[in-house]
């Protein structure tokens, strides 16, 4: 039987229906929009497009946001000093660095530029003080897409606690902090990654598989228990011709938007997997808009917590 595909784009769309009175009654009692300063720099494609995803999101709930750009030659102490420019800021509750900075900051730019961000603005929870806060289960923000992947099982009624739950991929800003996550909410959890042996059987073993490794199709049948919950978090853009004809075969739609547009988004998990699953999140459509919707919320949250004046000093 298909897998029941959990549709991220309506429950985003229900999420955000929710932030727009939450960010207005804040602008009645604060004299102002919950703000989120975004900093941009180069002119990275893809990377435009998801700030203007998120500058239009934010328009539509009520916030103000706005970007700070600058050019792909800024040095590192621009964009910090841009960073501490924001911090200072009164109207400002959520700073955020649109990764990746350009290559030739060096691998260790956008970690140095996280750690400048006050946690309190951090609203993609990067910062030590926030991932710190995870591990000790009372973050009170939390990095976009680990808590949308959480917030879209729970809103399609899946149970966590207890469930076995496999996780490929052990970035910072999606494996670990989503398999904390599922650890919080009593999952026993297993983190897998590069080196990783015998993986097919790991993630076979999942009730909930969770891929987050960034390779098209990846995640094939062999890697899926039947009935397993597949949450695909990979965005790959496919434009070579052999890739797309394995994952999509003759007369598949999707293979019709390659032969259209000469490149197609896919995620990390292959197509078949639909048949063995029982449940799925489609790319696109799945994980991805649960992210803009929870930077949404972590930045009305940033903002409340400011106007309290206690981010570090609520429970959890
Ligand atoms: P990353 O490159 O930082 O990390 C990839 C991880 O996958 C690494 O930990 C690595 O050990 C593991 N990995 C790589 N190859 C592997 C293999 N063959 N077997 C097992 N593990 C392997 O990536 P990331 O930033 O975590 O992103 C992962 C994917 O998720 C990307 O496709 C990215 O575009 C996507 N993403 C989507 C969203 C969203 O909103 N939907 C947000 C962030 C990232």
């Amino acid at each position: 039987m298909a897998a029941r595909v959990l549709d991220g784009a309506a429950v985003a769309r229900q999420i955000r229906s929710e932030l727009s009175p939450s960010a207005a009654s804040f602008a009645k009692r604060a004299g102002r929009q919950p703000g989120l300063g975004i900093v941009l720099v180069g002119d990275k494609a893809d990377s435009q497009l998801y700030v203007n995803s998120k500058l239009r999101s934010a328009g539509e709930e009520g916030l103000h946001a706005a970007v700070s750009h600058l050019p792909a030659s800024a040095s590192l102490d621009e964009i910090v000093s841009l960073v501490r420019r924001l911090n200072a800021d009164p109207a400002i509750d959520g700073v955020l660095v649109q990764a990746p900075l350009p290559d030739r900051l060096g691998p260790a730019a956008l970690q140095h530029v996280f750690d400048v961000i006050d946690p309190e603005k951090d609203v993609d929870g990067v910062t030590p003080m926030n991932v710190g806060r995870l591990v000790q289960n009372r973050a009170e923000l939390v990095a976009c897409t680990p808590i949308g992947i959480i917030e879209l099982l729970k809103r399609s009624r899946i149970e966590i606690a207890g469930k076995r739950a496999v996780v490929i991929g052990r970035s910072d800003i999606v494996g670990k902090p989503v398999s904390l996550l599922f650890l919080h909410a009593n999952a026993t959890v297993t983190m897998c990654h590069s080196r990783t042996e015998d993986l097919s059987a790991i993630a076979a073993s999942a009730d909930i598989l969770v891929a987050a490794l960034g390779r098209a199709g990846f995640v094939r049948r062999p890697f899926v228990k039947p009935g397993a919950i597949v949450v695909d978090v990979g965005i790959n853009v496919v434009t070579d011709v052999d890739l797309a004809g394995r994952m999509f075969p003759e007369g598949h739609p999707r293979r019709a938007v390659f032969e259209r547009k000469g490149s197609v988004l896919v995620g990390d998990v292959h197509p078949e997997v639909a048949e063995i699953a029982g449940a799925i999140t489609p790319v696109p459509g799945g994980v991805g808009p649960l992210t803009i919707a929870m930077l949404m919320a972590n930045t009305i949250k940033a903002a409340e917590l400011r106007l309290r004046g206690n981010t570090y000093h609520g429970s959890t």
